[in-house]
C-alpha cells in the first residue's frame, strides 16, 4: 500500500515536472525565460491540485452526511402492532417519534391516530450472581456480567 502511494506520488511529481518543462520550453520560445515559465506552470498546477482536492473532500463529506442522515431516519422508524380503535382489528404500522402518526385500518379502512405515552419506572438492582443449590450439596454459581 505504501509502495503504491509512493508510485502514485512519484508519477504525479514526474507528470507535473514534465508539464512544467513543456511549458518552460514552449513559453520561453515566445516570451520570458524557461525557469520563469517552469515555476509559474508548477505553481498553477499545485494550486489547481489543491482546489480539486478540496472540492473532492467536500463532496465526500456531503455524501457521508447524506448517509448519516438516512441512517438516522431509518433508526427513528419503529414498527408496532396496534388495535384499530373502530373495529379492534390488529394492524402493524410504522411510527416515527419526530412526527404525528396515523394509520389506516386494513379491515375497516378507518384512519386511526396514534397516541404515544411514556412512563418512568424504577430500576431494580441488577443481579450480580445467583447461587442455586443442587442435589449433591454443591452450589452452581451463575454470574451476570
Ligand atoms: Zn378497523
Amino acid at each position: 500500500m505504501i509502495k503504491f502511494t509512493l508510485t502514485v506520488l512519484g508519477a504525479s511529481i514526474a507528470i507535473t515536472a514534465a508539464v512544467s518543462t513543456l511549458f518552460g520550453f514552449a513559453g520561453s520560445s515566445i516570451v520570458g525565460t524557461f525557469w520563469g515559465w517552469f515555476w509559474v506552470t508548477l505553481l498553477i498546477q499545485f494550486v489547481g491540485f489543491v482546489i480539486v482536492n478540496s472540492i473532492l473532500v467536500q463532496r465526500d463529506n456531503i455524501a457521508f452526511q447524506q448517509v448519516e442522515l438516512e441512517a438516522l431516519d431509518r433508526l427513528s422508524k419503529f414498527t408496532i402492532k396496534l388495535s384499530c380503535s373502530y373495529c379492534q382489528q390488529s394492524n402493524i404500522t410504522p411510527i416515527q417519534l419526530n412526527q404525528r402518526n396515523t394509520f389506516k385500518c386494513e379491515s375497516c379502512n378507518q384512519v386511526n391516530g396514534v397516541s404515544m405515552q411514556f412512563m418512568a419506572t424504577t430500576l431494580t438492582t441488577p443481579i450480580e450472581g445467583v447461587k442455586i443449590p443442587t442435589g449433591n450439596s454443591e452450589m452452581v454459581e451463575f454470574k451476570v456480567s
